[in-house]
């Protein structure tokens, strides 16, 4: 049978159990013509890398040729040949057709190819492609051909970004309205980020609106958008003033509700009691922590982010009290709530399964559990399953 020989890679007749050609398998060898360097197999073909090299040279001289600016084509040549491309390998072929892709694009879209900018760069081939060929264009700007600014180019992709959610919603009703909102943001030179940001928040309200009027935009359709996205509050704020002057509605954010002291009161005490009771049938290990550090965190009036940083060496434990901190806050827990904490706590300093030094581990050990972990136990509800369980 014929294939590729193991050894010298060329393609003659092989064993077939090995593939390996008979003068490699009984030790032949020449010298490779180019290199000059000992291979195995007769012959006198150049070695695989050389022979490699040969094809990658040949590709880069018909690639060149190819790119209708000469100075470019000289510099997809240096760029080639400086060593960024490994010529020898089979990899080269892909990344020498991509570099020549780029510099013809570059070269019939450039508007001015004499000095390369990052719009021009980015108008050619696009974010993507830049990506693409990340070491062409280290190489463009370190001999100086080409004034790469990657600030700049984070410029250009958002504002792409901004772009995309236009055109994504060109044909709503609303397209127009956005779109002038989006000119008055770039007027008074807000960032492309800001810019995107205050366009989401503007059509998660418009989504509200349907394809209703901008005169029928209320307060109620403000207040259900920031129900469902309360983070979009201060990005809204300057649609609506923006809303107002394109003859719609004057509409007012309504405040963040304010409990009063005796609610606040109220609520914190029933929070405590709810959690205690988790806590007594915890679903999991993981509810049980998290309703403990809750726990803690109200009853002693410390932020969470302090409970989660809790250290084992930080806990000590006599008869019948555990004292946390005993250097700084030195919060005494009592009976019963003191076996609960030592229950579900990691306390002893001897567990040699788990290492690191918190009270409240995360998954890999090394860090202290997070507040999203926490947030997550918080708002699972039970399910009917879970429910009866419990009751049961
Ligand atoms: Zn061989
Ligand atoms: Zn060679």
């Amino acid at each position: 049978m014929r294939a590729t020989c193991r050894i010298c890679r060329r393609h003659r007749p092989v064993m077939a159990d090995d593939r390996i050609c008979f003068p490699c398998s009984v030790g032949i060898t020449h010298t490779c013509p180019i290199c000059q360097a000992v291979i195995p197999g007769s012959g006198h073909a150049p070695c695989y890398p050389c022979s490699q090299r040969r094809r990658s040279e040949r590709q880069i001289a018909e690639e060149a040729a190819t790119i209708p600016i000469r100075w470019m084509s000289g510099m997809f040549i240096a760029f080639c040949e400086s060593g960024r491309i490994p010529l020898d390998n089979g990899l080269a072929t892909e990344r020498i057709a991509r570099a020549a892709d780029a510099c013809r694009r570059i070269a019939l879209t450039a508007p001015n190819p004499e000095r390369l900018t990052t719009d021009a760069l980015h108008a050619a081939i696009g974010a993507e492609g830049t990506r693409r060929v990340a070491p062409l264009i280290a190489f463009m700007s370190d001999v100086g051909v080409l004034d790469w600014d990657r600030a700049r180019l984070q410029v250009l992709i958002e504002n792409e970004r901004v772009e995309a959610i236009l055109t994504a919603h060109r044909d709503s009703p609303h397209a127009p309205l956005l779109r002038r909102y989006r000119d008055s943001l770039a007027a008074r030179n807000r960032k492309p980020i800001t810019q995107r940001t205050a366009l989401t928040a503007a059509l998660a309200l418009l989504a509200e609106l349907g394809d209703a009027t901008l005169g029928d935009l209320s307060q109620r359709h403000l207040a259900r958008a920031l129900r469902k996205s309360p983070g979009h509050r201060a990005a809204l704020q300057g649609f609506l003033s923006f809303v107002a002057t394109q003859g719609g509605p004057t509409l007012t954010s309504p405040k963040p509700r304010r409990l009063s002291p005796v609610a606040q009161e109220k609520r914190l005490r029933a929070e405590i009691k709810a959690w205690r009771k988790r806590l007594e049938r915890p679903r999991s290990a993981g509810e049980a922590r998290a309703m403990l550090i809750m726990l803690l965190a109200r009853i002693c009036a410390l932020p969470i982010t302090r409970v989660l940083a809790l250290r084992r060496d930080e806990i000590v434990v006599t008869r019948n009290s555990v004292t946390l901190w005993p250097a700084a806050e030195a919060i005494i827990l009592e009976e019963p709530f003191a076996s609960t904490f030592l229950r579900w706590a990691r306390w002893t300093s001897g567990w040699s399964s788990q290492p690191g030094p918190w009270a409240f581990p995360g998954r890999h050990g090394h860090q202290p559990l997070s507040e999203a972990a926490i947030a997550y136990h918080l708002d699972r509800r039970p399910t009917p399953a879970e429910n009866d369980r419990r009751r049961s």
